[in-house]
């Protein structure tokens, strides 16, 4: 049995309670939310934080209320945010990626903000202490050498949360509060392309807010590829939004990738192709190996490499025909195992 380390435990009511002990505790503290990543990741030696700062009673973290967007509390669960109506008729892609996320339980426990704050993770690193030893353990954590790419200075651990790549097409924003004040965000800055810092987030900021802009004129969606139906993490996430003018040509759209590097990003000059265009195949088969071209799965996850990156362009004619209007629901059953 794997066993939890030892560690202090705060479970503050009020916001800026928790900043103020985060801020105290220093960097040898965490925030937990739901605790479904952080708690097996703990077990595993991955983290040992001397103190835990827990999210769950924490006033406020828990709304969602309208205005010309949407505000989602970073710790609504996401089965609140699936079950959320305003989601799911206005962002269908975030509605999908939180849907694909792990399993019914995970999500009922697993929040929006500890969604965003994901571990990166690689084969070499989610194992237990006595499997990462028996390997002189990884740079991430503990050893010095990275089994991945051997001669490289930095960590290449994937990102592998599916509502970044979601929000980051939709124009997110994150709120971050902090003994010391609050800060905004685009979801695409929260990350840095490096499997061990991989967060913008500074260690005593907190991710209260998820704000989304006016859905008004947009379509969105999201294809994740992973190897079993009823839960996997992404090795590839292809999130697409398009805002449609009145003549049917695309006036704006964003394309985010995940699973693909150590940070979802935004392809940018995706939505430069599309601007302008209608949405024919041939648009999109020119999209789509535009954003294959940027996306670098490394030997990390599961599935192989090549074959990961080749599959990149039809996971975007998938999103992008499905913003288009086309039924895409039994491509949708084949490859999701679910109706979304
Ligand atoms: C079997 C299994 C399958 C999974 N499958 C998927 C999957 O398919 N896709 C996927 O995306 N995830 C998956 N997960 C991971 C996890 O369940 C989800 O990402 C979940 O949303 C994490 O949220 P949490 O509240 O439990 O985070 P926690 O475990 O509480 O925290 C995760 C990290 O975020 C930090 N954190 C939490 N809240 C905040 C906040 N408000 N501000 C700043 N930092 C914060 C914590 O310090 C920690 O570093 C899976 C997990 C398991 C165990
Ligand atoms: S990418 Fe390299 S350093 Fe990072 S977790 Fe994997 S083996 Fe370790």
């Amino acid at each position: 049995m794997m066993r939890l380390p030892w560690f202090r435990h705060y479970a503050p009511r009020l916001l800026a309670e928790a900043a103020r002990i985060l801020a105290g505790e220093g960097p040898q503290a965490m925030l937990i939310a739901g605790g479904t990543d952080l708690l097996p990741n703990m077990k595993r030696r991955h983290q040992t934080p001397a103190a835990l700062v827990s999210l769950a009673r924490v006033e406020g973290l828990k709304n969602i209320s309208n205005g010309s967007g949407l505000a989602l509390g970073a710790g609504l669960t996401l089965s609140a945010v699936v079950h959320s109506a305003a989601v799911r008729e206005k962002y269908a892609g975030l509605y999908q990626a939180a849907a694909q996320v792990a399993t019914t339980h995970l999500r009922n426990m697993g929040t929006l903000g500890g969604n965003l704050c994901l571990d990166t993770r690689c084969n070499y690193y989610n194992q237990n202490y006595e499997w990462r030893k028996a390997i002189d353990f990884c740079m991430k954590k503990d050893g010095e050498i990275c089994w991945v790419a051997t001669g490289s200075k930095r960590c290449v651990a994937v990102s592998s949360t599916d509502t970044a790549p979601a929000l980051i097409s939709l124009g997110a924003m994150v709120r971050l509060v902090s003994a010391s004040g609050e800060r905004e965000l685009a979801v695409a800055d929260l990350y840095r392309n490096d499997g061990i810092d991989y967060l913008a987030r500074k260690p005593d900021e907190i991710v209260t807010e998820v704000r989304l802009p006016s859905a008004a004129g947009w379509k969105s969606s999201y294809w994740k590829l992973r190897r079993r139906g009823a839960f996997d993490f992404p090795v590839l996430g292809v999130a697409a939004a398009v805002k449609i003018a009145s003549d049917g040509t695309v006036e704006q759209a964003r394309i985010a990738l995940g699973g693909v590097a150590s940070r979802p990003f935004l392809v940018d000059k995706a939505g430069e192709l599309l601007a302008g265009r209608r949405l024919t195949d041939e648009a999109i088969a020119e999209v789509g190996g535009l954003v294959a071209s940027r996306a670098k799965p490394m030997d990390n996850t599961d599935m192989e490499i090549y074959w990961r990156k080749s599959v990149v362009s039809s996971f975007v004619a998938h999103a992008l025909k499905e913003v288009r209007g086309d039924d895409m629901r039994s491509t949708r059953l084949r490859i999701a195992r679910q109706e979304l």
